[in-house]
């Protein structure tokens, strides 16, 4: 069992909470442990029951210091934080936990060097430290899953929490615990802490359940708590105006609790014995534990069993009659009255200050998370605007396309159906319809300038014979032969179309009816002198000409189509292969020569209805 120094006494409460308090009972027996880690928990174990051999352990395991691996290192540097705190170093040992409780990987022993900072904290009645780092505790509680830690943590921050008397808060640790206890432990602690939480809070309790504490403390060899179970205990009957039983209780297990030399607990002792025997009118045992309770106070240092005891000598002197004894105890309970309600007060100040950074820290946070959604929706709803105009213009280019694409076939079928329309699909030659209109307006310039023109039809001469000896694909290309001699000797204002079958017809612009005579001769002689080999012979074609004059037959188309076809007419009659022009009387005013057949009269007929179906 091991005796406290007067330099360590602040630090009593914490060091008692932190083992998990040894006090009192027998030390573990423990093998002489060789791996460092069973070194480790060797020095946890007797730390304050043993605290010689911890001392020794801990020197080894500085020896050992640089092959441990870094998990190890972190715990040897907690326990040497632990050892500052128990030689009374609370600066040294509050710089080292701190930086335990930030850099240590394992969340446990963070959370282990954050408990012991607010034990420490508590017991120098530093309240708002000692609630900034509650808070960080109760954060990182639910990240670690080691349950000894845990269960040390939680019983740190029920016991700071009672001593700031925020017993509410107190108990909900303590339940906690309640539900957590690792197997290594019973759950004495937990009750204790409820149990002391529900009485100073005034809540309705029973004798049993103090009992079943004080039975399981018993059981789990921790006679402090056991007795820091019946302190609570007799101020239930205290209470209840059971004096007797409370003294009884506390009597039974005085000696018990001197041993310990733990100052919180004989002064709580001390003050309700005094109580007790006040209650029974026993004034001078109640004088002798009121100053029992007083007695080795550390300066300036206020308690309630302080408070209270002074509270009582003064009212003890007073019934004395010794005034001024009662006047000097009464300054004395004032003092220590106050410099209790103070800490009292400065406890829920505290509670209230970091409660209150904590929220607007929260609303900060909450705020920023807010602003950052809203960001991250602002840049959602931007891309889908950009994804969303990308698309309308993908589609639009689309539309664009599709437009042109479909403009483009629609001007390349109405070019090709031009082309159809105006070329005849054999010869490429003006087709009928587009001779006319070309030939219409070349006569309207003719005579609106007063310029003579000539129009020339031509039929090939049997050519039904040529079909019928060598087929019509010999036939088709006669009609090709025949029109490019034909077109090797035209002009470029000359107008050249098929009218159908094997007629054709040329408009001579500016041109006298001798010099078409001229010039159809020519092509006759061409046509004639353009013989083909066809499958079996030979196929020699001709055509017979029929030439009008605008001189004679005037402007209009349709009169040159009859006097040509006219002439036309006397050529297949005077026997074909020849060209023939009329005079008014329709004598030939000029032909060229060539024996032939008769004409054939339905080809007249032909042109005669296709020139009046123009007009
Ligand atoms: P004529 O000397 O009196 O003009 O006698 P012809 O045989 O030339 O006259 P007809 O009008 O009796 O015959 C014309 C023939 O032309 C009948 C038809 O089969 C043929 N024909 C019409 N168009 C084409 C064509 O595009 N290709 C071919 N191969 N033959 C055609
Ligand atoms: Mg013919
Ligand atoms: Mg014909």
């Amino acid at each position: 069992m091991f005796r406290l120094g007067k330099t360590s006494r602040t630090f009593l409460g914490s060091i008692i909470a932190l083992t998990g308090f040894c006090v009192g009972m027998a030390v573990q027996a423990m093998p002489t442990a060789d791996s460092p880690q069973q070194l480790l928990q060797h020095a946890f174990n007797i730390k304050t029951s043993d605290h010689d051999e911890f001392l020794k352990v801990l020197t080894q395991l500085h020896q050992l210091e640089d092959n441990l691996p870094l998990d190890e290192q972190w715990t040897l540097r907690y326990l040497d934080a632990w050892q500052a705190a128990f030689e009374g170093n609370e600066t040294q040992a509050i710089a080292a936990l701190r930086t335990i409780a930030d850099q240590a990987p394992v969340p446990a022993l963070r959370l282990r060097a954050m408990a012991t900072i607010v034990n420490l904290f508590g017991f120098a009645h530093r309240y708002e430290d000692a609630f900034v780092q509650l808070n960080r505790l109760t954060e990182l509680l639910p990240e670690v899953t080691d349950k000894g830690a845990r269960y040390a943590a939680m019983g740190e921050a029920a016991q700071f929490l009672i001593l700031s008397h925020r017993y509410e808060q107190a108990v909900e640790y303590a339940d906690q615990m309640l539900q957590d206890v690792p197997e290594d432990k019973n759950a004495c602690h937990a009750i204790r802490y409820r149990l002391q939480a529900l009485i100073r809070s005034n809540a309705q309790l029973t004798p049993a359940q103090f009992q079943q504490g004080v039975a399981l403390c018993t059981d789990g060899n921790d006679s402090l708590f056991a007795n820091a179970v019946r302190s609570d205990m007799a101020a239930f009957y205290l209470q209840k105006g059971h004096a007797s039983e409370a003294i009884r209780l506390l009597d039974e297990h005085y000696a018990e609790v001197q041993g310990y030399n733990y100052l919180p607990l004989m002064q709580y002792f001390n003050v309700l014995l005094a109580e007790g025997y006040f209650s029974q009118g026993n004034l001078a045992k109640a004088h002798k534990f009121a100053l029992a309770t007083i007695e080795g106070k550390e300066d300036n240092a206020y308690s309630e069993p302080l408070s209270r005891a002074y509270g009582l000598l003064y009212r003890i002197e007073s019934r004395l009659g010794h005034d001024n004894e009662a006047l000097a105890y009464h300054e004395k309970y004032m003092a220590a009255d106050k410099g209790y309600l103070n800490d009292v007060t400065a406890g829920a100040l505290a509670y209230e200050t970091i409660k209150q950074q904590v929220q607007a820290n929260k609303n900060q946070v909450d705020t920023l998370n807010r602003q950052n959604q809203i960001l991250q929706l602002q840049r959602q709803l931007d891309r889908k605007a950009m994804e969303t105009s990308r698309l309308y213009i993908a589609l639009l280019l689309t539309v664009l396309a599709s437009i042109a694409f479909w403009l483009l076939r629609i001007k390349r079928s109405q070019l090709r159906f031009k082309r159809l329309a105006t070329r005849d699909s054999l010869t490429g030659i003006h087709s009928r319809q587009h001779f006319v209109d070309e030939a219409e307006l070349a006569l309207r310039a003719a005579a609106k300038a007063a310029r003579p023109a000539c129009l020339l039809l031509f039929d090939l001469d049997h050519f039904k014979d040529v079909n019928d000896t060598h087929g019509h694909a010999t036939g088709d290309l006669v009609l090709k032969r025949a029109v490019a001699a034909c077109q090797q000797h035209l002009h470029r204002l000359d107008i050249f179309g098929r009218l159908g079958g094997e007629e054709f017809a040329i408009l001579l612009p500016d041109c006298t009816a001798a010099l078409a005579l001229q010039r159809a001769e020519r092509i006759r002689q061409a046509i004639a002198a353009t013989p083909l080999w066809g499958e079996t012979r030979h196929v020699v074609i001709s055509a017979s000409f029929g030439i009008a004059s605008t001189d004679r037959s005037g402007y209009e188309l349709r009169q040159l189509v009859i006097d040509a076809d006219n002439a036309l007419y006397r050529a297949k009659r005077d026997g074909r292969n020849r060209v023939v022009y009329e005079d008014a009387d329709g004598k030939p005013a000029g032909a060229a020569t060539h024996a032939g057949h008769d004409q054939a009269p339905e080809r007249v007929a032909a042109l005669s209805t296709y020139s009046e179906s123009t007009h």
